[in-house]
C-alpha cells in the first residue's frame, strides 16, 4: 500500500509456534486462550512479520525473521515452516537482496535476527543483504554478545556477528535516531536492553513497527506482556506512550508475531482496526 510517499509491503515469513506461557507471562491462560487457542503442547500460532518500505528511491527492510540457519531440532521444537520465506517474498516484489539499502532489526533475538545472515552452498556464513547498512542499538549488541544466564538461548552469534567481522555493515545507535530522512528509531528497551521501534514518517502519516513491544493483538492491552520481557514495567510505559500517539495521530501499527491481522490502527480507546491494504 501507499502511505504518503512510502510504499509499504508486509511479509509474513516463518510460520511457527511459541509456548503460550512465554507469550502471555502472568496473564491467566483462561483469558488468553479465548483469543489465541493453544494446541495440545500449549503452543500458539505465530508468524514473523517483516516490513519492506520504499522511500526516496531506497529499499528498507525491517525485521528479517528466523531465516534458514535454525538447527533441525530447534525447527521441530517451534514447528517452523517456510524458512526461506523472506527471500521468496522479496523476489515476488522484484527486489534482489543486494538492492536493499537499509536493514533494521528491532532486537537481536533469534526469531528477529536469524534472517540477517545465511549459509552459502559451501556452508560459509554470508550476509543476506550484502550492501545494506544495518541499524542496531549498541546496548542490544553488547548484551547479545554477553547475555545474562536467562537470555543466553535467545541469541545466536552466527545471526549477527558477521555484520561486524570483516564486513563493517552495522551502524550502532545510542538511543533515538533518524537514520534516513523520515526513518526514525526509538529506543524502548524493556523486552531486551536495546529493543527499538521503527517509525516511518511521511508528512503527518506514520507507520510503526513495534518489535516484541507488541507481539500479537492480545498484547494491545498494556499489561499483557511476554514472560520473556526483562523489564516489564518499562514495557508498560513504552506501550502506553506508543498507543497514545498511535491512536491520536492514526499511526499504522505492525505487530511482530501476529499471524492473522498484523497491521492496523488503534481506535476508540484501544479497538483494533486491521488495515487490509497492507499485504
Ligand atoms: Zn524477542
Amino acid at each position: 500500500m501507499q502511505l504518503g510517499d512510502l510504499e509499504l509491503h508486509l511479509l509474513l515469513t516463518d510460520h511457527w509456534k511459541a509456548d503460550g506461557g512465554l507469550m502471555f507471562g502472568v496473564v491467566p491462560k483462561v483469558l488468553w486462550e479465548k483469543q489465541k487457542p493453544a494446541d495440545g503442547k500449549n503452543m500458539i500460532d505465530c508468524s514473523c512479520v517483516c516490513l519492506i518500505a520504499r522511500k526516496d528511491g531506497r529499499v528498507i527492510v525491517c525485521e528479517t525473521g528466523i531465516g534458514s540457519k535454525l538447527s533441525e531440532k530447534r525447527a521441530q521444537q517451534v514447528a517452523l515452516r517456510e524458512p526461506e520465506g523472506m527471500l521468496h517474498a522479496l523476489k515476488r516484489l522484484g527486489i534482489r537482496p543486494d538492492e536493499v539499502d537499509a536493514v533494521v532489526t528491532t532486537h537481536l533475538h533469534w526469531d528477529h535476527a536469524g534472517g540477517l545472515t545465511r549459509r552459502d552452498e559451501l556452508g560459509a556464513l554470508e550476509l543476506t543483504f550484502p550492501r545494506a547498512r544495518h541499524f542496531i542499538q549498541k546496548s542490544e549488541w553488547d548484551f547479545a554478545v554477553h547475555p545474562d544466564v536467562r537470555s543466553k538461548s535467545s541469541y545466536v552469534l552466527d545471526d549477527f556477528t558477521p555484520l561486524l567481522d570483516g564486513n563493517r555493515a552495522v551502524e550502532f545507535l545510542d538511543g533515538d535516531a533518524e537514520v534516513l530522512p523520515g526513518v526514525h528509531l526509538r529506543h524502548v528497551g524493556g523486552h531486551t536492553p536495546g529493543s527499538q521501534v521503527l517509525i516511518l514518517q511521511s508528512g503527518e502519516l506514520a507507520c510503526a513497527v513495534t518489535g516484541d513491544l507488541v507481539c500479537q493483538t492480545p498484547h494491545l492491552r498494556v499489561p499483557w506482556n511476554m514472560s520473556a520481557d526483562l523489564e516489564p514495567l518499562r514495557v508498560f510505559q513504552q506501550k502506553s506512550r506508543l498507543f497514545e500517539e498511535a491512536e491520536k495521530h492514526r499511526w499504522l501499527l505492525v505487530l511482530s508475531h501476529e499471524p492473522d491481522q498484523p497491521a492496523g490502527y488503534l481506535e476508540d480507546g484501544g479497538q483494533w482496526r486491521p488495515e487490509p491494504r497492507l499485504t
